[in-house]
C-alpha cells in the first residue's frame, strides 16, 4: 500500500504496540500529513506521529462505518471485527450480529431497550430488519419454534441476564399472562438463591449450568418448561475464595428470617458461621439479602412449595451451617492421630435438627468402618480426614437438596404432553464457559469437556450455514475444509481407556489412588498428540490441548470428586433418621439399597457425560440460534472497552471459527451493485451501478481485473479470496 496517498481524514490500522499474545491492531485516523511525517489519532483518542515510510493498511470503509452484521465487513479479521465491536460498545450498541449469531456486550448499566414497547417493535420481524437485539433472536425463535437460543461467555458476560431477557421477551409475546407464565418466570429467583454466589468476577454469578426449554400449544402459547441442571459447583458450600460468598439463599434466609424462626432453628447471623466467612464478604454491594429473602419465599410459593417443605428447606440449611462450625481437635491415641470434638453444642444442635442419632453422628464425624469381606472394623480419622468427611457430607446433602428443588419445579411447570402430540418448544441454554485457572481441577475437566462438545455442535453449525450460502448461490465449494475438535471429544470421552473412562475404573478401584490414575492416563495417551505431559516429571498433572488454549489438570482430589458420594456411615445415618425430607433426597440411592453404595453409584463423570449426551442430543434435533455474550472489562463498570480481555473471548467463544470457516472458502463477499460501485473506475466503460447490469457489469470487472484467479460469481453476490480483495482496494487506490 502505497502511503502517499494517504489524506487527511483517512482511516488507518495502526499496528499494535502492546505485544502479547492478544494484542491487536488499532484504527486510527490521519489528523496532518507533510512531506516527511503523518499525524494520527487512534480509537482511544491518542495521537501517534509516524514516519511516512512506514507502511499503514488503510481501514475499509466497512470498518470505518461499522456494521450491524459483521459478516458484511470487508475486514472480517481479528481487529476489524473488535473495532466493530468497540465503536457501536461506545454508542451503547451492545448486540452486533456475525451472520446469525449474537454478539452481546455487557453494557453494566441498565439500557432502555428492554420495555413493552421494544418487544412490540421486535415481535414478528425478521433479522435484520431492525438493529440487532436479544429480542430480534427470542423473536426468531419464537416465529419458528423448535429452535432454541444458546448463551456462551465467560463469567459476568451477561450470560444468565440475556436468558432471563428471552424468557421475558416470549412470556410478552405468548401473552396469556398466565399462571404458568409466572411459574416459569418465578423459577429463576429460587435456582439463582441456591445455585449463585458472589464472585470476584460476578456478583450474580451462575454457579451451575442450566437448559430451560419452554413447551408451546400449537397457537403460540406458553403451556409449560422443563428445566435440567448441571454441576453445581459444591466445594463453594464449604469453602469460599477470598472475596467471594457462599450460595445467597444462606444469606438471605439469616436476614430475613423471623427472630422466631431463628431460634427454633438456632441461628445467628452470618458472622457467625465459618462456612459464610471464609471469603471475608458477607454483604454484595447492591444486593439486599433481607429483600431478597422475600422474593424467594414469594416464588416458592407460585412454585407450589408447601411451608412444609420451606420450613423444611430451612432446616437443612441450618444443619449445615451448624455442621461448619464443629470444631475438632487432634489426640494421639498409641501414636495413632485421631480427631475429638470437644464441645458437642453443634453435634447436638445438628442431630436434633436432622432428626439423627447424636452419638452415631459424632462417630461417622470422626471415625470410619471398613469393610472387608469377614468383618467391619472402625478407625478412628485424622484431624484432617475428619474435616473431609464432613466436608463431604454437606457438600452431598445440598448437592441432592439442589436437585431436588429443579424437580420440585419442574413438578409445577412441566405438563406432559399427550403420546403423539408434537411438541413446540423453545429451549434456552445458560452454561459456564471455557476455564483456566491457575489450578484446575475435575470440575473444569467436566466444564471443560462440555465445552469441547458446545464448539463442536457450534462449528458443525456454521459450516452447514457456509455451505447453505455457496448451495443457494451455486457456488463451487467442496474444497472447503474445516478442522473439528473430535480428536480432542476422544481422548476425553468417546474411544476406549479414555479419560473420563479411566478416571472411573480407578474410582471404583479399591487401590486405585490419584497417582495410580496419573500413572494410568500418561501410560496410555502420552503419544496422543492432544494430551500433554507435565512439564516437570514430578507435577500430578496432565494436560490437554483444547480448541480454546492448552490447560492442565491437578489430579488431586479426582477420583474422590468423581464418587461423589460421602461415608458409608453417614449414609447409613441419614438412613435412619427421623426427617422424611432429609431422606427423600437420598431416596434414589436407597432405592439401590445394599451397602457398598460406592460401586453402585452412577460418577459424577458418568453422570455429567449423560446428561451431557442427552443435552447434545437435543441440541441436533433444533434449529439453534447463538448469543455470544462478552465481557467488556473487569471492573464491572459501564464504556469500558478492554481491548486484550475481548480479543481473548473472542477467540475462546469459537467465533473465530465462524470466521476461519470463512477464510476456507470466498471470505469476501459482494452485493453485485455494492461491487459495481465500488469498483466500476477499474475497467473501462462502466457506469454507475443504478445504471447498468449489475451482474454482468461485476463480471467485466472481475475478468479484467481478477484474470485467471480464483473468484466466483454467484446468484446475487461476487465471491472473493482475500489477496483479491486486498489487490482490488490496491487498484482502486492508485487508479
Ligand atoms: P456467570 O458465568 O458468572 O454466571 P453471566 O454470564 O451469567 O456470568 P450475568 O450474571 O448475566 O453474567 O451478568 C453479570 C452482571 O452484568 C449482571 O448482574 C448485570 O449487572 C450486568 N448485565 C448483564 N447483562 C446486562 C444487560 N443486558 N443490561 C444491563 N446489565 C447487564
Ligand atoms: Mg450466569
Amino acid at each position: 500500500m502505497a502511503l502517499q496517498i494517504l489524506r487527511t481524514g483517512d482511516w488507518v490500522w495502526l499496528p499494535s504496540k502492546a505485544g502479547g499474545e492478544y494484542a491487536v491492531d488499532i484504527g486510527a485516523k490521519v489528523k496532518f500529513t507533510d512531506s516527511g511525517q503523518i499525524q494520527v489519532v487512534d480509537d482511544d483518542g491518542q495521537e501517534h506521529w509516524l514516519d511516512k515510510k512506514v507502511a499503514l493498511k488503510a481501514m475499509h470503509i466497512s470498518s470505518v462505518e461499522g456494521m450491524e452484521d459483521m459478516i458484511e465487513l470487508g475486514e472480517l479479521h481479528e481487529k476489524g471485527i473488535l473495532r466493530n465491536l468497540f465503536t457501536r460498545y461506545l454508542e451503547n450498541n451492545i448486540y452486533t450480529y456475525t451472520g446469525s449469531i449474537l454478539v452481546a456486550i455487557n453494557p453494566y448499566q441498565v439500557l432502555d431497550i428492554y420495555n413493552m414497547q421494544q418487544i412490540q417493535q421486535y415481535k414478528d420481524k425478521k433479522i435484520g430488519d431492525l438493529p440487532p437485539h436479544i429480542f430480534a433472536i427470542a423473536d426468531n425463535a419464537y416465529y419458528s419454534m423448535q429452535r432454541y437460543g444458546h448463551d456462551h461467555g465467560e463469567s459476568g458476560a451477561g450470560k444468565t441476564e440475556s436468558t432471563k431477557l428471552v424468557l421475558q421477551f416470549l412470556a410478552a409475546v405468548s401473552g396469556q399472562h398466565s399462571w404458568i407464565e409466572q411459574q416459569i418466570l418465578e423459577a429463576n429467583p429460587i435456582l439463582e438463591a441456591f445455585g449463585n454466589a458472589k464472585t470476584i468476577r460476578n456478583d450474580n454469578s451462575s454457579r451451575f449450568g442450566k437448559y430451560i426449554d419452554i413447551h408451546f400449544t400449537p397457537s403460540g402459547v406458553i403451556e409449560g418448561a422443563r428445566i435440567e441442571q448441571y454441576l453445581l459447583e459444591k466445594s463453594r458450600i464449604v469453602n469460599q475464595a477470598h472475596n467471594e460468598r457462599n450460595y445467597h439463599i444462606f444469606y438471605c434466609m439469616l436476614k430475613g428470617l423471623t427472630q422466631d424462626q431463628m431460634n427454633q432453628l438456632h441461628l445467628k447471623d452470618a458472622t457467625g458461621y465459618y462456612y459464610l466467612t471464609q471469603g471475608g464478604e458477607i454483604t454484595c454491594e447492591g444486593r439486599d439479602d433481607r429483600a431478597e429473602f422475600s422474593v424467594i419465599r414469594a416464588a416458592m410459593k407460585v412454585l407450589m412449595f408447601t411451608d412444609d417443605e420451606v420450613w423444611d428447606i430451612l432446616r437443612i440449611l441450618a444443619a449445615l451451617l451448624h455442621l461448619g462450625n464443629v470444631k475438632y481437635s487432634s489426640t494421639e491415641v498409641s501414636n495413632i492421630e485421631s480427631a475429638e470434638i470437644q464441645d458437642k453444642t453443634e453435634i447436638q444442635l445438628v442431630a436434633k435438627i436432622l432428626g439423627v442419632d447424636a452419638n452415631k453422628l459424632y462417630q461417622g464425624l470422626t471415625s470410619k468402618t471398613i469393610q472387608t469381606r469377614e468383618e467391619s472394623v472402625t478407625a478412628s480419622l485424622s484431624q484432617e480426614a475428619s474435616l473431609d468427611v464432613r466436608d463431604a457430607f454437606v457438600k452431598g446433602i445440598y448437592g441432592r437438596m439442589f436437585i431436588w428443588l429443579v424437580d420440585k419445579i419442574n413438578a409445577a411447570v412441566y405438563k406432559p404432553s399427550n403420546p403423539g402430540q408434537k411438541v413446540r418448544s423453545i429451549g434456552v441454554l445458560d452454561i459456564f464457559g471455557f476455564e483456566l485457572f491457575d489450578n484446575n481441577s475435575f470440575e473444569q475437566l467436566c466444564i471443560n469437556f462440555a465445552n469441547e462438545n458446545l464448539q463442536q455442535f457450534f462449528v458443525h453449525h456454521i459450516f452447514k450455514l457456509e455451505q447453505a450460502e455457496y448451495d443457494s448461490e451455486g457456488i463451487q465449494w467442496e474444497h472447503i475444509k474445516f478442522v473439528d475438535n473430535q480428536e480432542i471429544l476422544d481422548l476425553i470421552a468417546i474411544k476406549k481407556l479414555n479419560i473420563v473412562a479411566l478416571v472411573d475404573e480407578e474410582a471404583k478401584f479399591p487401590k486405585g489412588s490419584d497417582a495410580t490414575l496419573l500413572q494410568k492416563l500418561h501410560q496410555h495417551h502420552s503419544k496422543n498428540r492432544n494430551y500433554l505431559m507435565p512439564k516437570s516429571s514430578r507435577a500430578a498433572q496432565f494436560g490437554i490441548s483444547h480448541f480454546a488454549g492448552n490447560v492442565f489438570y491437578n489430579v488431586k482430589g479426582f477420583l474422590e470428586k468423581n464418587r461423589d458420594t460421602f461415608s458409608i456411615d453417614l449414609m447409613e445415618l441419614i438412613r435412619n433418621c427421623k426427617f422424611p425430607f432429609l431422606l427423600n433426597l437420598f431416596k434414589e440411592e436407597f432405592k439401590l439399597s445394599g451397602k457398598n453404595t460406592l460401586k453402585r453409584n452412577a460418577t459424577l463423570g458418568s453422570q455429567f457425560k449423560k446428561s451431557l449426551e442427552s443435552l447434545m442430543a437435543t441440541l441436533n434435533a433444533c434449529q439453534p440460534f447463538f448469543v455470544r455474550c462478552i465481557k467488556p472489562n473487569e471492573f464491572k463498570k459501564p464504556q469500558i472497552f478492554d481491548r486484550e480481555l475481548c480479543t481473548r473471548q473472542l477467540r475462546y467463544s469459537g467465533m473465530m471459527e465462524t470466521i476461519r470457516i470463512r477464510k476456507a472458502g470466498y471470505p469476501i463477499r459482494h452485493k453485485f451493485k455494492d461491487f459495481v460501485d465500488r469498483y466500476r473506475l477499474l475497467a473501462d466503460g462502466i457506469g454507475p451501478a443504478h445504471t447498468v447490469d449489475c451482474k454482468q457489469a461485476s463480471q467485466k470487472i472481475c475478468g479484467i481485473v481478477l484474470k485467471g484467479t480464483d473468484y466466483q460469481l454467484g446468484k446475487s453476490k461476487v465471491f472473493l479470496k482475500d489477496a483479491q480483495d486486498v489487490y482490488l482496494e490496491h487498484q482502486r487506490e492508485i487508479t
